[in-house]
Parts: C-alpha cells; sequence; structure tokens
C-alpha cells in the first residue's frame, strides 16, 4: 500500500494516493500494530488527504482514529468517540446527503467494532444495522471482515436476554456469520481462522455445548497469538473469561482475564486496559499471589519512573553493540541477577551475544559470538522459552521442577533463574537468560513485569538496530562503487542541477567539483542541443516508472568537445525529484567503432578496384577476338558500303537503299560491340538497379563467342523465358559470368578428343540448391510463389575439377595456370555474395566442370 501511495503520487494520481493512505491504517489496524504507531501513519495519512482536499478520505481515516484515541482512553471515555477536538453527534449528523456511502459505511462499521470492544452492545448493534443498509457500496473493503465478525459478537453478547422472535432470528444471523467467516478462513487461515473460530466459540456457548465452546475458545485465543493479533487475543480472551465466570470456573477466568488485559496492554490500549481493571479489580489480587507469573504485575505496582527510563535508554540506541550493553546492564542490575545471557539468532542458529556479571562495583558486559553450549545454561529451558515464546522462571531450581535434569541444572544448582524471550510481532527476536546463584526467588513478579516491558521494547529496538545496521551496509557498498569511479556517478535533480558527483564523472568532462555542483553547470548545460530531446524523454520515463533505461548521448567536455557515453538513472526512494545517475565513458568504443567502420570502407574500395582491374585484364585477354568481334560487322559494312556503291551506279536505288540500310545496321553492331566493352571497362561505383539477367547473359555470351570460335568451342545459351527482375549491379554480375565463360573456353581448349561444349543456362528456382528447405522458406510472400532464387550455370564438358582441392578453386591467387592470375572465381564469389546469393562448383553430371550461382529474388527485402 506504502508503494501504491508513492507511486501514485509519482504519478499524479492523487485519489488513488488519498485511497492508499486510508488503506495502510486500515492494513495496520487489522494487522493490530501497536496503537501508537497507527496513529502516528493516520496522522501522516490525514495531513496529506486534507491537503489534496478530499474530504471523504478524510474522514474514513478520522472514523479509524476515533477507534484508536477511544482505546487508547484519550476520548471522554470508552463509550464514546467525543473528545475536546470531535463531537461524536455533530460528525454523525452529516453523514448523508451527497457524502460518499462508503465513507458512511466504514464509520458505522468502525463504530460498531469500538461499541463491542467497550461493551456497549445495544449502540453497537445499532450501528451494525446502519452499517448493513450500505454494505452494498463496500463489498471490496476489508472492514467487511469487521462487519461480520463484531456484528456476531454483538449479537451474541445480547442474545441470552432477547426476546424469543430476537433469538430466532439472532441464530441465524450467527450461523449465517460464521459461514461467511468460515468461508475467508478455509480461504486464508493466517488472517481469518482466529476470528472464525471465536465465533464458532460464541455460538457454541449460546446453544449449550460448552466443552466445545471451551476447546474453540482455546483454538481462537491460540490462533490470534500465533498470528500476531494481539487484539483479537484480547478479545477472544476477554471473552473466554466472561463465560468461565459465569459457570463458576474462577481460577481459569482469571488467567484468562489476565492475559486479556496483557494483550490489550501490549496492543497499546489503556483505555481498554483501565476498564477491565475496573470491573474486574479482584485480578489484581489474584495475579500478585502467582509464585511464577509468567505474565501479570500490574503496571501500576512497578516504579514506572524506573521503567520508562529503563525503557527509554534501551530504545535510543541504533548501534547494536551499545544497545547489547545497555540492555544487558538494567536487565541484570534491576533483575538482581548474578549472570546474564543474551542469545540472539544468527543465520539459522542461535549465539550468545553478550554475557554480563555483576562485578564488586558493577555490572561488567562481555560482547561476543559464542554458541549455544549446555554448559553455559539449561539447554531444555532455552529451548522450551523458544518454543512457547513464554517467560519461565525457576524459583528455586535446586528443588526438583521439570528442568532438574538438565545438564546445567544438575552440575550449576542455579539459586534463581530467568529465562525470557523478546518478542516482537510474534516473532523470537532473541532470549534473555539471568540467574542468580546466591538466593532463591530472586525473581519476583514485579521485577518480572519491569523486565518483560523492557524485553518487549528491546525486541523492537533489535530490530531496529538490525535495519540500521543493514541500512549502513548498504550505504557502504553503494559509497564503495561512487568512490572506487569506475563509472561516473552524480546526483541530479529534475531542475537540472547536479548535486554531487564523483571523481570519475568530473574527469570525464574535464570540470572540477566547484564548476559543477556550485550549479553553475547543469547537466542540461552540460549535453549539446541535440541530445537535449532525448534526454528529456529519459526525464518522462523517470517521472513514470522511477527509472530510466540505459541510452547513448553526449555530453560537453570543459573543452568544448563532445564525450559520447552511455547513461542510466533512478529517482531516490520517495522523491520524483531527485536521483542518481550513472555514467559510462564510451570514447573507446566510439573511436574503435569510428576505426572498424573506416577500415571496412577502405576494404570496400579495395575490392572494388580490384574487381575493375581484373575485368579490365579479361578483356584484354580477349583483345584478338573482341577485335575480330568488331572487325567482322566492320568488314561487313565496308561490303555493302561498296555494294550500295555499286547499285548507285546501276541506278537501282532500291538495291541501293538495301545495303544502306545493311550499313546502318552493321554499324550499330559494331557500335553496340565497343558500348559494351567500354562499359566492362569503366570504373564505375558499384550500383544496383532492376535487370533483366538474361539480357545480361546475352550481351556477356556475345563477347565471349569470338574466343569460344577461336578455341573451336561450341557455346550454347538455354535462358528460361519467365524470369523475374533482379536488384543487381549489371555490370559486376556481368564480369562474373564473363569470368566462368572465359575458365570454361580455356579449360575446353586442352580438350583434344570429343567435343568441345559449353553451356550456360539459368532458371527460377526455389531455394539454394542442397540448402535446407527451411532457409529456402524463409520468406513467407516467397514460399507462396515458390520461387525464390534465379540459378545461373555455366558448364562445359572440359577435363573437370579436382574435387579434393574444389574449395580453393576460390581462394584469392589459386591457379593451376602458367598465365592465371587465380583472382577470378575468388572475385566471383565476393561479388555474388555481395548479392545475397551464392557461388559454388561441383562435377559435371557427365563429365567436366559446372559452376553455378543463385542469386534471390528480391533479396533486398530480405536483407
Ligand atoms: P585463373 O583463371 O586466373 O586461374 P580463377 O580464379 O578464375 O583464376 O580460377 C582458379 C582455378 O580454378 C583455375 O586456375 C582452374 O584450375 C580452376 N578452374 C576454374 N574453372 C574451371 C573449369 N571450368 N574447369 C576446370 N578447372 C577450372
Amino acid at each position: 500500500m506504502r508503494t501504491t501511495c508513492r507511486t501514485a503520487i509519482e504519478a499524479g494520481d492523487l485519489t488513488f494516493a488519498c485511497y492508499s493512505m486510508d488503506q495502510c491504517v486500515t492494513g495496520l489496524l487489522l494487522r493490530n500494530d501497536l496503537l501508537d504507531a497507527v496513529w502516528r501513519e493516520s496522522e501522516r495519512g490525514l495531513d496529506f488527504v486534507r491537503k489534496t482536499k478530499f474530504r471523504d478520505v478524510a474522514d474514513i481515516i478520522v472514523s479509524q482514529q476515533r477507534f484508536i484515541a477511544t482505546m487508547q482512553g484519550r476520548t471522554a471515555s470508552l463509550s464514546i468517540f467525543s473528545d475536546a477536538q470531535f463531537d461524536e453527534s455533530t460528525f454523525e449528523a452529516q453523514l448523508k446527503g451527497d457524502r460518499n456511502p462508503v465513507m458512511i459505511c466504514l464509520y458505522w462499521i468502525v463504530k460498531l467494532k469500538t461499541r463491542l470492544l467497550s461493551g456497549d452492545y445495544a449502540e453497537a448493534l445499532a450501528a451494525a444495522d446502519k452499517a448493513k443498509a450500505l454494505l452494498w457500496s463496500s463489498t471490496t473493503e476489508v472492514q467487511l471482515l469487521d462487519y461480520f465478525y463484531y456484528t456476531a459478537l454483538t449479537v451474541a453478547a445480547l442474545y441470552e436476554k432477547a426476546s424469543a422472535d430476537e433469538q430466532i432470528r439472532w441464530h441465524d444471523l450467527l450461523t449465517q456469520h460464521r459461514e461467511q467467516l468460515r468461508e475467508w478462513a478455509e480461504n486464508y487461515p493466517p488472517t481469518f481462522a482466529d476470528k472464525h473460530t471465536l465465533v464458532s466459540a460464541e455460538l457454541a456457548r449460546l446453544e449449550g455445548r460448552d466443552l466445545d465452546a471451551m476447546r474453540l475458545y482455546e483454538e481462537a485465543i491460540r490462533a490470534a497469538r500465533e498470528n500476531g493479533f494481539v487484539q483479537n487475543e484480547g478479545l477472544a480472551n476477554e471473552l473466554a473469561a466472561q463465560f468461565y465466570l459465569k459457570r463458576g470456573i474462577e481460577k481459569v477466568a482469571h488467567s484468562c482475564f489476565r492475559d486479556a488485559r496483557y494483550c490489550y496492554l501490549r496492543w497499546g490500549a489503556l483505555g481498554k486496559v483501565k476498564q477491565l481493571d475496573e470491573r474486574y479489580p479482584a485480578m489484581e489480587e489474584q495475579a500478585a499471589l502467582r509464585s511464577t507469573a509468567t505474565i501479570g504485575t500490574s503496571v501500576e505496582q512497578l516504579d514506572l519512573g524506573t521503567v520508562m527510563k529503563a525503557s527509554h535508554a534501551v530504545a535510543g540506541e541504533i548501534v547494536q553493540e551499545k544497545l547489547i550493553k545497555t540492555l544487558m546492564m538494567i536487565a541484570v542490575e534491576h533483575a538482581g541477577a548474578e549472570r546474564g545471557l543474551l542469545i540472539l539468532p544468527h543465520g539459522e542458529e542461535l549465539r550468545i551475544a553478550a554475557e554480563a556479571r555483576t562485578g564488586r562495583e558493577r555490572v561488567e558486559v562481555q560482547l561476543q559470538q559464542a554458541s549455544v553450549t549446555p554448559s553455559a545454561l539449561p539447554d531444555a529451558l532455552l529451548h522450551y522459552v523458544i518454543r512457547t515464546q513464554e517467560s519461565v522462571i525457576l524459583d528455586d531450581a535446586s528443588t526438583q521442577n521439570q528442568f532438574s535434569q538438565d545438564e546445567y541444572v544438575r552440575q550449576q544448582r542455579p539459586g534463581s533463574v530467568l529465562c525470557l524471550p523478546l518478542v516482537k510481532q510474534a516473532k523470537l527476536m532473541g532470549v534473555l537468560y539471568l540467574e542468580n546463584n546466591l538466593a532463591p526467588r530472586v525473581f519476583t513478579p514485579k521485577r518480572l513485569a519491569m523486565l518483560e516491558l523492557l524485553a518487549s521494547q528491546a525486541a523492537i529496538s533489535l530490530e531496529n538496530t538490525r535495519l540500521y545496521r543493514d541500512l549502513e551496509e548498504r550505504e557502504a557498498k553503494i559509497r564503495r562503487l561512487v568512490d572506487a569511479n569506475i563509472m561516473g556517478i552524480f546526483i541530479w535533480n529534475l531542475q537540472g542541477e547536479i548535486i554531487e558527483a564523483n571523481d570519475a564523472f568530473l574527469h570525464l568532462l574535464g570540470y572540477s567539483r566547484e564548476d559543477v555542483v556550485s550549479g553553475r553547470r547543469g547537466w542540461r548545460d552540460l549535453t549539446p542541443a541535440e541530445w537535449r530531446d532525448r534526454d528529456e524523454r529519459a526525464v518522462e520515463d523517470l517521472k513514470a516508472t522511477g527509472t530510466a533505461q540505459p541510452y547513448q548521448k553526449e555530453f560537453l567536455r570543459k573543452d568544448g568537445s563532445r564525450a559520447p557515453v552511455m547513461i542510466g538513472a533512478a529517482t531516490f526512494e520517495g522523491s520524483k525529484n531527485e536521483g542518481v545517475a550513472f555514467v559510462l565513458d564510451l570514447s573507446e568504443q566510439k573511436r574503435a567503432e569510428d576505426e572498424r567502420k573506416r577500415a571496412e570502407e577502405a576494404l570496400r574500395r579495395a575490392q572494388t578496384e580490384l574487381a575493375h582491374v581484373t575485368r579490365v585484364t579479361t578483356l584484354g585477354e580477349l583483345t584478338t577476338s573482341i577485335a575480330h568481334e568488331v572487325n567482322q560487322p566492320l568488314g561487313a559494312l565496308v561490303n555493302n558500303a561498296g555494294a550500295c556503291l555499286r547499285w548507285l551506279t546501276a541506278h537501282n536505288l532500291e538495291e541501293a537503299q538495301r545495303s544502306a540500310s545493311l550499313v546502318i545496321a552493321d554499324g550499330h553492331r559494331a557500335g553496340e560491340i565497343i558500348g559494351r566493352i567500354r562499359a566492362l571497362a569503366k570504373k564505375a561505383p558499384p550500383q544496383k538497379d532492376w535487370l533483366d539477367l538474361n539480357h545480361a547473359i546475352s550481351e556477356v555470351v556475345a563477347l565471349a563467342r569470338s574466343e569460344a570460335q577461336k578455341n573451336r568451342v561450341s557455346l550454347q545459351t538455354q535462358l528460361s523465358n519467365d524470369l523475374p527482375l533482379i536488384l543487381g549491379d549489371r555490370i559486376q554480375l556481368q564480369q562474373v559470368i564473363l569470368n566462368l565463360l572465359i575458365n570454361g573456353i580455356e579449360a575446353l581448349s586442352g580438350v583434344s578428343e570429343g567435343p568441345r561444349e559449353l553451356w550456360v543456362s539459368s532458371e527460377k528456382v526455389n531455394g539454394i540448391p542442397g540448402e535446407s528447405e527451411q532457409e529456402a522458406f524463409e520468406d513467407k510472400s516467397l514460399a507462396e510463389t515458390k520461387w525464390t532464387h534465379v540459378l545461373v550455370a555455366v558448364r562445359d564438358s572440359g577435363p573437370g575439377l579436382d574435387l579434393n582441392g574444389i574449395d580453393r578453386l576460390f581462394d584469392a591467387f589459386y591457379t593451376t595456370k602458367s598465365q592465371g592470375m587465380g583472382m577470378g572465381l575468388a572475385i566471383s564469389r565476393s561479388i555474388v555474395e555481395a548479392h545475397a546469393g551464392r557461388l559454388w562448383a561441383t562435377a559435371n553430371v557427365s563429365k567436366g566442370a559446372l559452376f553455378q550461382f543463385a542469386l534471390p529474388i528480391r533479396y533486398e527485402q530480405n536483407k
């Protein structure tokens, strides 16, 4: 609820902030926390809720405060909410009209509960009726538990004096309410079992089932105690006491009253304690008579001044060692003990944390960390106290008692022994062991009462010192991180100030502490303009969630340069305006990355350069073939021009015209060949366009054809006529095809027997042959059309490949030719891979080599 409250405030949701404030108080009351502490919490809540002017919620807290004040005995009497500041009837008179029904309903439930506890049953019943009419509004409130529980107890209290009609109605009501409580108890016994059981006990009482009633009272008391419900334990004891008193079982009744009284005392309900004392004065004498009272000496019997002083001394210590010393001194001194031990949990086991001895003049306390051994104290006694969480006095340990057989008791024969638990909210915080070997009956009830009060304060203080120590340790750890200066850390606020910064941060930016911490340079001033928006987004996150996930930004150094950093931040608990940020210097990483980018760029340039060089070299190898290729149309052109002239002389214009068109066609053909060569030889940066691969293949085949003819190689093409367009660099892909063709021709030129054949083919395929289906279908849209790649194959009937070194073919400078450079395949592969495709070699089916490359269709979408 407190987290809800904080989150709501941070998010600016005041409505829910207010709701959670009153829910905190509700929870603490339900848990039976010390009334004093609940009051303080309610004051804080009320203050906030009033400031936000949420009147209905304010009145819910006001009603809860009335309950607390009444129980504490601060109102005019236990039977009324009024005091100097509050008037019950005026308040009740305005619970109508536009007032929130939930608030009104909760008020009547609080009143029902208060009047039941004060014993004003008729008023409690009237309040229950008023609440009932409004229950529809409050079905999600946990106070419903109070309604069912206290209404049932009220009716049970009034039952015996009611009319027969009423009794029938009330019996129904009681069963109904018990059923509701049973359902809850089954759902979650720790919270509801004691309430359900107590109502069951009351029902058993009314139905005359005395034995059941006794068992159920006992069970209700135990369940309440086990779960730390001190108020409900008190009430269960009180009802049990009345039950026994009515039946003349006085001793038991007294014991129940005494326990009830002690519960109310521990809860801080002095008003209720006073009422018990007035109603049952006989209890006190009874208590005083008991020789081994566990609990019970009235507070009044004690020297209150001494108790307060001791209690304050213990409460004031926040350092554990000092607290232990103070506690031991006071305990040993005031109890009249000779020796005292303090046993505290240490991880899983119990250890003796301190030993005190009365010296000649004063008490000596020694802190230690010793294990609990049978030679230090009576083992069985210690375990009994741990188990029952009750104090034990052995008045005369040398006489026969339940611990006589204990090794320590047998050997040491201590005179008086007192062992008492330090308990906070049903949790054992430690055990205090005191002994006096000189005299029996040293630990009187009066001393015990005083020690028990001291013990409950000590339990709280021990817990506090533990929390304080944890806090200190945590802080030390954080300090270590800040001071280690392995990263920059600074404390900021949303106004833009840097409140504190460590050396690493200052060093990174080149500023002195005075420069930034004085407020002269806030974190916004240290941020270049283009990073401010990013910072503001982080601020939004901080406001909404309390943290800003790490992100990269830049700071301005004192010398004006930029510092690239990774920064993350969080607000402090309970503050939305202030927090801490860590800053990691990314300069090194940025430098390395720039370096890497530069290297990549250089590599890419070198590759393009190399591709160009090899292309030109290849073209160079083809000079004679190309010259031949160009010569052909030129020769034809000369012939056709001659023919044209002749036809003109013969005045045959028709034939002359035909020859002239042939001249033009020849000229174009020669021009095209030159154009293609120029394109291939051009040094151009890689550039991707949609291209028709078949067309690109045809152009290269035209270039290589005369080289093939020269080597008596038959060059055949088999191009699929429905290839999709490919996004790629035409020149580079043509270079690949040209390389493969020339390699084929070169391989075939050595063949002396059989045909010299070279085939080029293209087709659409699904996936790259040899790769898994899965990969082929990765792109779902393509999986539907099925075709994912264009496959180009160049096969020859040459001598074939050495299958062992097949992968080395693609290594740079691998060649088997005397004039070879060994770059052709290496460059071809890198070109194909730059197009997200693959190039590979296998043996041809019948004979020779097969080179294939596959390019993805629409690969740019896969990237
Ligand atoms: P180069 O042609 O300069 O040697 P490549 O990288 O183009 O460089 O070829 C590397 C090697 O691969 C060649 O030297 C040859 O041994 C082998 N090779 C390439 N194509 C074929 C082929 N069609 N048949 C047999 N071997 C081939």
